[in-house]
């Protein structure tokens, strides 16, 4: 009998008749002889409501306090969809990431899953249960509730999936798959039968919040079968993880497009040009926990340099200040200034590896466009650049088609 897990995002268990819906399709997979572990997220836009009510307690909510408040969520998913599976006739039970214990660190709201214990489980499965397990939560070492980051319960998912040593761990989403960028933006995108395991770490990191990010390492790391599916359309493939050597040789250079709007830039004028000096930025705002992305320090004139990066946009105002009050002086720079409303857009795949041109091919779609870039950043599979929010959905569309996306290859 082969073991499989099903994670079912929020908008696949969004009201009753879609839980209902999620049931018969379990059901039916364990009907064709599988063991299931169901992973569920919280009803589409509890989380977010959830988060809203704290804020309106606190300007910025006590981390530990949020996490119990937004774990119960994914709490109310897992019993009603164990009910929907009883209610028809299926054996099912439920359990907390607690229970089952997903035992993570306890950097609240972003705990990273340190070990998981299967013994529970594996006795459910052995006496006929479906094994409904809440995403995005676990505990801490001292039993604090803890929570995985925005879309954790694709890493729960891929978690269980490894140490279970599952044959296949199965993303049930609102698309059928991955795309060559989010169909919401680009109509033409098209579906991928397969993308490597590095873009899709790429596209995952960069914005394309089809998959967490560290869903992606988990299956990276524990070389977990991964696929992306539809929870609304019956019996198509999806789209797979591949691992590089599995993967054909007729490929696109380009495999797809991210974006996020989540940048905020910042930029420290006339910064003495002598060593130390991005130290004397950057360590503060990392002492303040705030994560910096792309980072351009400009050559020195006159002995004098210009120091820019992009933080996460909810972080700009904190950072601004930090900067402002406790780092301008200290360093003699001249002006701190900054820009909440640009984006990142980023073109991914592994075919860059061995062709030359691309960087190149997309800047010149983009000044056809008449997008200023202000930042660019490269790695060896993929090329960023930052430019004004409200270009941003012109600048997808346009590399996009330039790129040939909508082409099969
Ligand atoms: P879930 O609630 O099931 O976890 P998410 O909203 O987190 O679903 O992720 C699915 C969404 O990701 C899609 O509805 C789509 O708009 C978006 N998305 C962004 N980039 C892509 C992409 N490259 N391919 C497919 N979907 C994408
Ligand atoms: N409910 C959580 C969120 O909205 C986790 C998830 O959906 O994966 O981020
Ligand atoms: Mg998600």
């Amino acid at each position: 009998m082969t073991l499989i897990v099903q994670k079912y995002g929020g908008t696949s268990v969004g009201s009753v008749e879609r839980i209902r819906n999620v049931a018969r399709r379990i059901a039916q997979s364990q009907s064709l002889g599988h063991q299931i572990v169901v992973v569920v997220s919280a009803m589409s836009g509890e989380t977010n409501r959830l988060i809203a009510l704290a804020h309106e307690i606190q300007k910025y909510p006590d981390p530990r306090e949020l996490d119990v408040m937004i774990s119960t969520g994914e709490q109310i998913t897992i019993a009603l969809l164990s009910m929907a599976l009883i209610e028809i006739g299926v054996k099912a039970k439920s359990y907390t990431g607690g229970q089952v214990k997903i035992l993570t660190d306890d950097a609240y709201t972003k705990a990273r899953i340190l070990k998981i214990d299967e013994n529970r489980l594996r006795k459910d499965l052995e006496d006929g249960y479906i094994v409904v397990v809440a995403g995005f939560q676990g505990v801490d070492e001292s039993g604090n509730i803890t929570t995985l980051g925005r879309g954790g319960s694709d890493t729960t998912g891929v978690a269980l999936a490894a140490v279970l040593r599952a044959e296949e761990c199965q993303i049930y989403t609102d698309v059928d798959g991955v795309y060559t960028t989010d169909p919401r933006i680009v109509p033409e995108a098209r579906r991928l039968k397969t993308i490597t395991f590095e873009e899709m770490l790429e596209m995952a990191s960069l914005g394309s919040k089809v998959l967490q990010i560290r869903s992606v390492e988990f299956a990276g790391k524990y070389k977990v079968k991964l696929r992306v599916l539809s929870s609304f359309q019956e019996g198509g493939d999806g789209t797979l993880i591949t691992f590089e050597e599995d993967r054909n040789m007729e490929q696109a250079i380009i495999s797809g497009i991210a974006f996020s709007r989540d940048e905020a830039k910042i930029t420290v004028l006339g910064v003495p040009d002598r060593p130390g000096i991005a130290y004397q930025i950057l360590g503060p705002v990392a002492d303040a926990n705030i994560d910096v992305d792309m980072i351009i320090q400009n050559i020195g004139h006159d002995g004098l340099t210009d120091f820019s990066f992009t933080v996460h946009r909810h972080e700009f105002v904190r950072t601004m200040s930090m900067l402002k009050d406790k780092v301008q002086s200290h360093v003699g720079a001249r002006d701190v200034i900054g820009d909440d409303k640009t984006a990142k857009v980023s073109i991914v795949g592994v075919g860059m590896r061995s062709h030359v041109g691309i960087a190149s091919k997309m800047f010149r779609v983009l000044a056809e466009e008449g997008i200023n870039i202000q930042m660019i950043s490269t790695s060896e599979i993929k090329i960023s650049v930052v430019v004004d929010e409200k270009y941003m959905e012109l600048a997808v569309r346009a590399l996009h088609k330039s790129f040939d996306l909508d082409q099969i290859p």
